[in-house]
């Protein structure tokens, strides 16, 4: 994993690079940032920078002998913990067991969730562990000497699973042997044992602009331009959502949007009817991305209210019908209105909910908001 193959996050890049070129690297790090915002990506993208014998322009070359075996991981002074579950009865949750496993799932994609991860090893109801033997072995492999003749590195994917085991590491993150460089992920700080959190230079990625997702997603070859904008709205931030609605999201899904806003707004019956036909014919997850879709553009145009001179940061068709539905007499209250009322129908949807019936009541409640109507209680 090279720096430039991360989703935005330029913050912690550049401060990364300062410590290293000031020679300031601590010899313990904590990377936080929330699920799908990249700290895996970005501790391999350490790893392999710091390895690489041809570093240039901030970044490892991608291409030596060093960067090869990183970015398989398979290179002799690396060694990776995370959670795992015992392969059977009478055998520790040790990270060797699944090593292999390990690197088939970075290799699709090293932005998935530790939830993804389990699964992808059947841990089936099994909770992920990273057990106290575990520790032991990784002061026991970073007390020997380098095979290289480099530095050491060790990772440990999601420290929150350290638990209070965490403490036999305690020694180890305040005096490492010479050469080796710890670096611990994690997702919520609060989780992991303070002791280990006062020890570690911290290093905090942020959810990711949408602008970035957008780029990360064309850049991969993923979407289109104008799908990877929609999709970037959605996502909150987390390039693994973004990677999952891409699989997810099968068409465009503004058209559909107009044309619903079109019958809603000239009160079309027939239209309406034939939308809510044609929509839960859809997936559930299409319905959903449409519905939460609306969401944003709703959203965009109360702000639009506040700042009507801000350009929208979305395609211009979208930005365009954003601006028209920000200057259309109904109210602001009607319009947050229309929020909850969207975001009451896909929680039902998530439930299973009968979908034509759900988004066709839908219709109905947010043709009485728009024309500043009490909705009737039931
Ligand atoms: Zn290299």
């Amino acid at each position: 994993m090279l720096f430039k193959q991360i989703v935005g996050q330029k913050n912690a890049k550049n401060g990364f690079l300062k410590m290293w070129e000031s020679n300031h690297l601590p010899h313990a790090l904590m990377i936080v940032g929330e699920e799908g915002t990249g700290g895996l990506p970005f501790a391999l993208a350490i790893t392999q920078f710091v390895f690489c014998k041809e570093k240039k322009n901030g970044d490892a070359c991608g291409v030596c002998s060093d960067c090869n075996k990183v970015s398989r991981l398979e290179h002799a002074d690396f060694h990776l913990s995370f959670p795992a579950i015992s392969p059977k009865t009478g055998t520790k949750a040790m990270s060797r067991y699944f090593i292999q496993e390990f690197r088939e799932f970075v290799a699709q994609t090293p932005y998935a969730s530790v939830f993804d991860w389990l699964q992808f090893i059947n841990a089936e109801n099994k909770q992920g562990n990273i057990p106290a033997e575990e520790c032991r072995e990784i002061i026991d492999k970073l007390n020997l000497k380098s095979y290289e003749g480099g530095k050491k590195i060790q990772i440990i994917w999601m420290a929150e699973y350290l638990g209070k085991e965490g403490n036999i590491l305690l020694k180890l993150i305040e005096e490492p042997p010479a050469d080796t460089l710890l670096i611990l992920v994690a997702e919520n700080l609060e989780e992991v044992l303070t002791t280990i959190q006062s020890r570690t230079q911290l290093i905090r990625l942020s959810p990711i602009h949408a602008a970035d997702i957008a780029q990360g997603l064309t850049d991969r070859s993923l979407a289109d331009t104008k799908k990877a904008a929609q999709i970037a709205h959605l996502s909150n931030g987390s390039f693994a959502e973004a990677l999952r609605l891409s699989q997810h999201t099968e068409n465009d899904l503004f058209p559909e949007v107009r044309r619903w806003f079109n019958a809603l707004f000239t009160n079309n019956g027939i239209e309406l009817v034939k939308f809510a036909d044609d929509l839960s014919k859809d997936g559930r997850e299409q319905q959903k991305n449409l519905l939460q879709y609306t969401i944003q553009l709703l959203e965009q145009a109360i702000k639009l209210r506040y700042l009507p001179h801000i350009q929208p940061p979305l395609p211009e068709e979208e930005a365009q019908f954003v601006r028209k539905l920000s200057k259309h007499p109904v109210t602001f209250d009607a319009l947050q209105k229309m929020i909850e009322s969207i975001s009451k129908i896909i929680y039902h949807i998530e439930r299973n909910a009968h979908s034509k019936t759900q988004i066709l009541s839908l219709s109905v409640q947010l043709i009485y908001f728009i024309q500043g109507k009490k909705f009737p209680m039931l």
